[in-house]
């Protein structure tokens, strides 16, 4: 499903390669944590794989379809099936809690329309849907400015619901989050994981949430791939 060859990322002026021919195939139906230490080059591993980052060289097959060499406009619609949880939540601080789960459907919509804010019904109904399967469905017309942590990134993970997504990335979406929280939304990403048959690709520093959650753990070190299996086998020095 996601077919990854010989991935290599180069950063300009660095001499070493931050991903360094990285094979993998990954499965519809994986909850894949990608663990390793600040500088492994995790975060550069999800965002090649949505070319949210260009890769140096290497191919990335998603169903099929080489999305290293697809055009932009082609790639932006492929780009609406795999959606992206970030560590800040990149939510729009002054709007509320519904308007920002709204934004998740702008990548279906012309761009005047983004920008006037017009929501049909059926988004409008598919918003509400979203913040109930997140929990969020009372707090719809708070501004997102006033929320905790935890509600926040709930508010990332409904706005992603709404593109109706494949695949799952996650770039270390639970690193600002005390540790209660962060076992709830891996919880809540791995339950909408399970009713969606998605796969997800998630960053995580904290192997004990990997163990928990993953069915796969691959490890990383210096753009390596220095481990790939189940969460009972992992070696927890990574
Ligand atoms: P992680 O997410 O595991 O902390 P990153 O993917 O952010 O790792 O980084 C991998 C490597 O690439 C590191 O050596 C980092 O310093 C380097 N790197 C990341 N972003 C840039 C950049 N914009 N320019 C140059 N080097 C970078
Ligand atoms: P924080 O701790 O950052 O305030 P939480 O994610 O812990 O945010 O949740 C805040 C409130 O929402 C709590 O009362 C919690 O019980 C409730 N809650 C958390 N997750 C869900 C969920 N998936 N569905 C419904 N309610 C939830």
């Amino acid at each position: 499903m996601l077919n990854i060859k010989d991935l290599v990322v180069q950063y300009p002026r660095s001499s070493e390669n931050a991903l360094d021919h990285i094979s993998l195939t990954l499965e519809k139906g994986d909850f894949v944590c990608i663990l390793g230490k600040s500088g492994a080059g995790k975060s550069t591993f999800i965002r090649s794989i949505n070319r949210l980052h260009e890769p140096t060289s290497g191919q990335v097959k998603w169903e099929g379809m080489e999305l290293t060499t697809l055009p932009e406009g082609e790639m932006r619609k492929i780009r609406s099936e795999m959606v992206m949880i970030f560590q800040h939540f990149n939510l729009i601080p002054r709007m509320t809690v519904f308007q920002n789960t709204l934004t998740g459907s702008f990548g279906r919509r012309p761009a005047y329309k983004n920008l006037l804010g017009l929501f049909s019904e059926s988004e409008k109904s598919r918003g509400l849907l979203a913040l109930e399967e997140v929990g969020l469905e009372h707090h719809a017309n708070k501004r997102v400015e006033a929320l905790s942590g935890g509600q926040k990134q709930r508010v990332g993970i409904a706005r992603a619901l709404l593109q109706d997504p494949k695949l799952l990335l996650g770039d270390e979406p639970v690193a600002s989050l005390d540790p209660t929280t962060s076992r709830r939304i891996f919880g809540l990403l791995k339950k909408i994981h399970e009713e969606r048959e998605l796969l997800s690709i998630i960053n995580v520093h904290d192997v004990h949430l990997a163990k928990e959650f993953a069915t796969r753990i691959i490890g990383l070190r210096d753009g390596r791939v220095v481990f790939d299996g189940k969460p009972e086998e992992i070696d927890e020095r990574i």
